[in-house]
């Protein structure tokens, strides 16, 4: 077992980009300086997409400009097409995270291209690149599609082989609908480990099914050493109908340092951060363990 798993903070993107109530560009940096203060080794900051179809994420070149880059944290940016990974490179991020969806009916609400042209743009883009940020994909729809039902596992090493092929430094299958179980999570992430021993491999997971928690536990079992979450569990998709909140940061570092896997991730913090976006959305958030409290209290904890 890991002894260490590296928490991506998405709360600033995944976690509000499907929120009707707009946040104010103030009110991101507050949030991402929460993520900062808390531990957080990377943070995905934002998405460059098109502020007509996301208008939570207009703001993205202002927010990147405005980011305090005296940290220790290293910042992702999400892009879906040329456009976006272009606008994400020029921001100066540490990251770009260009996004393939693994089905064809996604792939084309999603970002309008289909799943092999997604593929080959990313292989041009990669090598067209010429700032210093690194570039890791993520695979959409890895373990269900939203309207075409199941994900063959053939078709996702298809679109695994095509997008290692630009060299990555990192890959993530996301369960962007929620559907995965930890039986899938631990045959999808063993099927992608036995083509490609030496990528490193990242998890993101909704907890649309109540699965969440359980699927990122198998994932630390099959290898994976980093999983992407966001405080109170926020998140959604606009494109993906029905898909709900990213599993939460604070249930997941309770979890995991209960288990002896550091995060580098303050759990008192994080419960800070999820209370700070609840309030930001004026909404009550999924997570569980900031209405659960942390466990030993910390009232008790000396006695
Ligand atoms: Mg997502």
């Amino acid at each position: 077992m890991a002894e260490r798993v590296e928490i991506i903070e998405v709360s600033p993107r995944d976690g509000i980009q499907n929120e009707k109530k707009l946040l104010s560009l103030e009110t991101k940096l507050q949030l991402i300086d929460r993520a900062v203060k808390a531990g957080a080794s990377r943070i995905e900051v934002t998405s460059f997409v098109n502020p007509n179809r996301v208008p939570q994420m207009a703001d993205a070149d202002d927010l990147c400009q405005a980011l305090p880059r005296d940290t220790h944290c290293k910042y992702i940016g999400l892009a879906l097409n040329r456009r976006g990974f272009e606008r994400a490179c020029n921001a100066e991020l540490d990251e770009v995270n260009f996004v393939v969806v693994a089905s064809e009916t996604f792939s084309q609400k999603n970002q309008a291209t289909d799943t092999n042209s997604g593929i080959r743009l990313f292989n041009d883009l990669v090598a067209e690149n010429t700032q210093p940020n690194r570039v890791g994909v993520t695979i959409a729809a890895a373990f269900g599609c939203p309207f075409e039902g199941e994900m063959p596992i053939d078709r996702l090493l298809h679109v695994v082989d095509g997008c290692m092929a630009a060299n990555p430094f990192e890959i993530a299958l996301a369960d962007t609908i929620g559907v995965a179980t930890p039986v899938d999570i631990a045959e999808r992430i063993a099927a992608v480990r036995a083509r490609f021993p030496d990528v490193p491999i990242r998890l993101h997971l909704h907890n649309t099914r109540n699965t969440g928690i359980a699927n990122a536990w198998a994932g630390i079992q099959a290898g994976v050493y980093a999983l992407d979450s966001s405080f109170g569990g926020v998140g959604g998709c606009p494109f993906a109908p029905r898909a709900t909140g990213n599993i939460a940061t604070e249930d997941l570092v309770y979890m995991l340092e209960r288990a002896g896997i550091h995060t580098g991730v303050d759990l008192d913090k994080a419960i800070d951060a999820a209370e700070f976006i609840e309030a930001a959305l004026e909404k009550t958030v999924p997570g569980m363990v900031m209405k659960a409290g942390v466990f030993p209290s910390n009232d008790t904890a000396s006695v």
